[in-house]
């Protein structure tokens, strides 16, 4: 009886957790930047790839300071795929982020349903 109480009370706190992960509880929070499991694959993504990539197609080895997606999100529509992330340094995020603004503009002017 009690195992059976317990039972659902984990099917509960786990839908809850599905549900506000997908962002039908709480909307606000739906960005994927912000969630857990962007936290915990970044982390190993960046523990595993130290060295930024884009440095390293012209040999040299430079730390890398962030995750990057190689096609930004939501253009690449999959935030956790991870055949779409490269680590990279400072300068190189930056020179990326200000090449991929055309690309997610392009993407918000053809999906204006998204925000
Ligand atoms: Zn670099």
């Amino acid at each position: 009886m009690s195992n059976r109480i317990t039972a659902t009370a984990m099917q509960l706190a786990w839908d809850s957790e599905t549900q506000s992960r997908k962002g039908y509880v709480r909307p606000r929070s739906d960005d994927p930047y912000h969630s857990y499991r962007w936290t915990r694959l970044s982390r190993r993504w960046r523990a595993e790839h130290p060295v930024c990539a884009e440095c390293l197609k012209s040999g040299r080895y430079v730390a890398a300071e962030v995750v990057d997606h190689i096609v930004p999100w939501p253009v690449c529509g999959d935030f956790f795929d991870e055949k779409n992330l490269q680590s990279l340094c400072g300068p190189c995020n930056i020179a990326k982020g200000n090449r991929d603004k055309k690309l997610i503009q392009e993407w918000h002017r053809n999906n204006p349903q998204s925000k």
